[in-house]
């Protein structure tokens, strides 16, 4: 029978950074499934690959700055190209209140040690971006090291790197049930000190749980379209589909799909060649450039909750009435819809990212629910899962903070700055 210390459900960037991490702590007898034929098939592969540190939340903020750094430093460390392009992002504001956010979101990033995102001025957002139009602008902030990644790369490198260090990867391979038996409350140890945690990690001795009493099982293995794989230990790395996955171990996420929509123009030269990722705050329009053309993006709020990845031609229409009103000479972009794609964002409750493990199924780990930021959270995400399967804690961020059981003990975390 086939057998590995971790199983990964999705080869996505999330999985795959999963994969990598604990690869470079010493595991790898990990076992990546993917039932898509190739990687990048879910929502890494139409990502729009932003990456920025201008966040409202601290656990946003740290996760956020640790990756960027690894980004910058990823080709090096993972010996395979990011594509990291540190144009920044520029905030608008439009109002009193939106700047007032931005100030108040500054102070919280700078005392979180990112030293570098400016107010910037109507006058300094020109010099940027010259073609806008600006007579409302009241300010901005910018952060020269936000910018853009490929998340094929990310995703490609964070894999081969791992695989290069023996974990495997099985491409075409559903998985279509976990198996997790009745538990007890302690967990016999397989391999080392990888598995020497209690259930959940929630019964600390001297810290009751605020949850209802949940029948406990654990986790035994996986059923896949490829036959029956024995382990201890699951990760759920399966993007808008994260739920579903955790219902076949009988575990509740809180996790849905949830469409977005991006627009390329046709080759386009009356916006400068380089400029930052700009997001116009009156509308949440947002816009960067892609080689010859321009990347249009913007958060349609009539957008329902489904599995919808067809592309919706009317949006266009839409988003170039937003695209014209900040920058006029957009007005004039073809767009051709064919080359328009949709994707899926995986939200929770409170747009925050649920990670750790499952409260009430031993052996299962969370690493879900990015919201959006998925892309830009997979190194922490992944070193971050990776420390909590194997050490139980991480020093990267207070873990507990993104434990599914906020959403019953209604200890949410808002994040407001979601695109
Ligand atoms: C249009 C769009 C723009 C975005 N822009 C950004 C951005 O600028 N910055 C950013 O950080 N994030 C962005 N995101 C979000 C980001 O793409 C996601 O958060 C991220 O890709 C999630 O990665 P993942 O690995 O968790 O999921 P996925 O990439 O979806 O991977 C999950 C994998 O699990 C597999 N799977 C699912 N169920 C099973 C099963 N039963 N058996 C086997 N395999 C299974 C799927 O086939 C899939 O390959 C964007 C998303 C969209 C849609």
């Amino acid at each position: 029978m086939e057998t590995a210390d971790v199983v990964i459900i999705g080869s996505g960037i999330v999985g795959s950074s999963v994969a990598y991490h604990l690869a470079q702590s010493g595991c790898t007898n990990v076992l990546v499934l993917e039932r898509e034929a190739h990687q990048g098939k879910g929502s890494t592969g139409k990502s729009m690959g932003g990456v920025r540190a201008q966040f409202s939340t601290p656990v946003n903020i740290q996760m956020s700055r640790y990756s960027i750094d690894f980004f910058s430093r990823f080709d090096e460390v993972v010996g395979h190209p990011a594509d990291y392009r540190a144009h920044g992002y520029l905030f608008c504001a439009t109002n009193e209140r939106h700047l007032n956010y931005l100030k108040a979101n500054r102070e919280r990033q700078m005392a979180l040690g990112v030293n570098n995102v400016e107010l910037v001025s109507p006058a300094e957002i020109l010099e940027m971006v010259p073609q806008l139009r600006a007579d409302d602008i009241l300010g901005g902030t910018f952060c020269p090291t936000d910018g853009f990644v490929d998340p094929h790369s990310v995703m490609m490198g964070f894999m081969l790197n791992a695989r290069e260090h023996g974990v495997r990867l099985w491409l075409d391979t559903q998985v279509t049930g976990i198996q997790a038996d009745p538990g007890s409350a302690e967990v016999p140890s397989a391999s080392g000190a990888a598995f020497k945690r209690k259930a959940g990690g929630r019964q600390d001795a001297d810290e009751p749980s605020a949850l209802p009493a949940f029948e406990e099982s654990r986790i035994s293995g996986v059923m896949t379209s490829r036959g029956f794989i024995s382990t201890r230990c699951v990760v759920n790395a399966a993007g808008p589909w994260a739920a579903e996955v955790a219902r076949m171990a009988g575990a509740d996420l809180p996790v849905e799909p949830l469409r977005r929509q991006l627009v390329p123009t046709e080759p386009f030269d009356q916006l400068p060649k380089r400029f930052p990722m700009l997001i116009d705050m009156s509308t949440g329009f947002h816009f960067r450039r892609e080689g010859k053309g321009i990347l249009l993006a913007w958060n349609d709020p009539e957008e329902t909750v489904g599995f919808k990845t067809e592309f919706d031609t009317t949006f266009v229409e839409k988003i170039l009435t937003h695209a014209a009103m900040r920058v006029p000479c957009l007005a004039e972009a073809e767009v051709n819809p064919r080359r328009a794609w949709a994707g899926l964002y995986e939200m929770t409750p409170d747009h925050h990212a649920i990670i750790g493990p499952s409260p009430n199924v031993e052996g299962l780990y969370f690493v879900n629910g990015f919201s959006g930021h998925g892309v830009m959270h997979s190194p922490a995400s992944g070193r971050i899962t990776a420390d909590l399967i194997l050490k139980g804690t991480s020093e990267l961020i207070d873990a507990k903070q993104l434990g599914v059981e906020r959403f019953a003990t209604g200890r949410l975390l808002e994040e407001t700055a979601v695109l």
